[in-house]
């Protein structure tokens, strides 16, 4: 009969009985399968829930999880696709090129970075930057909605397609999306196009322009 003491006295027990291996049967703990909506008392709880993440094949090839930065007590929340090669690097949200013209934009109505929160619905890099699967989404998404409930913005600014589509769980394109407000789970969504875009089509910089004047507006009703 092993002792009640300590774990140490129980290994010692068994050692003294010529006892070598000891398999723990619940060595590692299940990583649960997603987070429970609601069940996460802030955001760096939820950040790390979200730690070593293996829920989807994105996490074999990831340097770092993006799990988003910024104000936890934004107004306002901007949601893009999924980590570029920067992103992956550095773990934070558009960093790279794309990064920096976001900040143009966030400076062009008032606001900084910091004022702001910054996320992707992916938290992992896709290879070679290619288009998010829906089992990738699917596993992620639960993240998003924990970070949307407990930030509680008052506007969400989806850039680009597919972080629009995902967000308002619809497959309208975003020449019908943008520039339109729309509701997801409460808050008020306005999608517009992806700043990596408006590097390959500055042309389109003024229909952003036009988006996030609406969304200047509608912060400065209180
Ligand atoms: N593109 C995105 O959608 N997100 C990033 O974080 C960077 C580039």
């Amino acid at each position: 009969m092993p002792p009640d003491g300590s774990t140490r006295d129980q290994l010692e027990f068994f050692r003294d009985l010529g006892v070598k291996d000891v398999f723990l049967q619940h060595a590692a703990a299940e990583t649960p399968s997603s987070v429970s909506p609601g069940s996460m008392p802030d955001l760096p709880s939820l950040q790390k829930f979200l730690e070593g993440c293996p829920r989807c094949k994105l996490s074999k090839s990831r340097t770092n999880i993006v799990f988003g930065q910024g104000s936890p007590n934004a107004d306002l929340m901007f949601v893009g696709e999924a980590p570029g090669r920067d992103e992956d690097e550095q773990g934070l949200a558009f960093v790279g090129r794309a990064g920096q013209l976001l900040t143009k934009i966030i400076e062009a109505i008032g606001m900084r970075r910091d004022d702001v929160y910054i996320c992707n619905v992916l938290k992992c890099r896709p290879p070679n930057n290619r288009n998010p699967e829906a089992d990738e989404v699917a596993s992620c998404r639960p993240f998003l909605d924990e970070q949307v409930r407990l930030i509680a913005p008052r506007v969400i600014v989806t850039l680009g397609t597919f972080a629009a589509q995902a967000v308002l769980e619809t497959d309208e394109p975003i020449g019908r999306l943008r520039g339109r407000w729309r509701t997801a789970r409460g808050v008020r969504v306005m999608p517009t196009f992806h700043p990596a875009f408006l590097l390959r089509s500055p042309e389109r910089k003024k229909d952003v322009w036009e988006d996030m004047k609406l969304v200047r507006d509608f912060l400065a009703q209180k």
